[in-house]
């Protein structure tokens, strides 16, 4: 290691230890509004974390999730994310600068607790966000030392940055919580402020490397409730033939409280979430395709 690098690691540290303290990595739920957590820490400090994966900005860590992926789940949530969904739970998630930097061995220090927990629920550990894959050397460090202790790993990710992944990467990943948000252009556009393409480029990717995938949709009445558009997600998803299932999530107005405080434009403070049975409809598309859906 060279004397600048030496030096990064540092003020790396330095960071870590000074904010610990006084905010708690663990929350009782991904709602906690947290805000300017990492702001402190230099911007030459954040590009070398990111460059080198040695620490990583999170939201909090959550514990005994059983919605993000099989068993019960330890959920490391990331800052920053490069989408801005209109219907995003949790804003605060957007700025990376929001974030708790911590090193990726406190991170992994916090999982280990939980290690033997989670064999015996045959769970294990997720990295969410926010989107994961913005801090991606770090999300690749996270997993291979979960693995190390040998706790199965799920990324949910929007999959804009899955080329950021390599091949052997992708080994220590044992399943992608892929998050399709639409499929017309347009729509996606309008509700990510994003193209879809690289989402569904890394979902091919995963199906030639027969990595398995679980499908998240997310159900927003008056918005992605076009029945045609989400039977072509079904036909492409069942088309992969790695997409073990699919969880149609329901809208809700959870962080609703976070778009006020944030002083972020909120556009769908009117929309009510959508009841069992339109929930139930589009399970029924993804049926149809020959998918199992939830
Ligand atoms: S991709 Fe996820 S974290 Fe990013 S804006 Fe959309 S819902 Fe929020």
């Amino acid at each position: 290691m060279g004397q600048a690098d030496m030096a990064k690691k540092t003020d790396v540290s330095r960071a870590d230890i000074h904010v610990l303290p006084q905010t708690s990595l663990l929350a009782q739920s991904p709602y906690e509004l947290r805000v300017n957590l990492g702001k402190h820490v230099p911007e030459t400090d954040v590009r070398s974390a990111l460059a080198t994966g040695d620490m990583g900005f999170l939201h909090s860590f959550t514990t005994g999730a059983t919605v993000d992926g099989p068993g019960v789940r330890v959920v490391a949530w990331t800052s920053g994310c490069m989408w801005r969904c209109t219907y995003c739970h949790n804003p605060d998630t957007w700025s990376m600068g929001n974030g708790i930097p911590v090193t990726v061995e406190r991170a992994a220090q916090e999982l280990r607790k939980y290690r033997h927990g989670l064999k015996v629920l045959a769970g294990g550990f997720t990295l969410s966000g926010g989107e994961p894959l913005m801090q991606h050397r770090f999300a690749v460090k996270l997993f291979a030392a979960a693995k190390a202790m040998g706790i199965h790993t799920a990324l949910d990710t929007n999959g804009y940055y899955g080329d950021k992944l390599s091949d052997a990467e992708l080994e220590h990943i044992d399943l992608v919580l892929l998050d399709i948000k639409a499929w017309d252009a347009e729509l996606h556009k309008r509700v990510t402020g994003m193209e879809n393409g690289p989402t569904l480029e890394f979902a091919r990717r995963l199906a030639a490397r027969r990595r398995p995938i679980w499908v998240r949709y997310v159900l927003v009445p008056g918005l992605t409730d076009d029945i045609t558009d989400i039977g072509k997600i079904a036909n492409f998803s069942a088309s992969l033939g790695n997409v073990e299932r699919v969880d149609v999530l329901p809208f809700h107005q959870l962080g609703k409280y976070k778009w006020e405080k944030l002083g972020i434009p909120y556009t769908l403070a009117d929309t009510t979430p959508p009841d069992n049975e339109e929930v139930e409809r589009v399970c029924t598309v993804f049926r149809a395709a020959g998918l199992k859906a939830y």
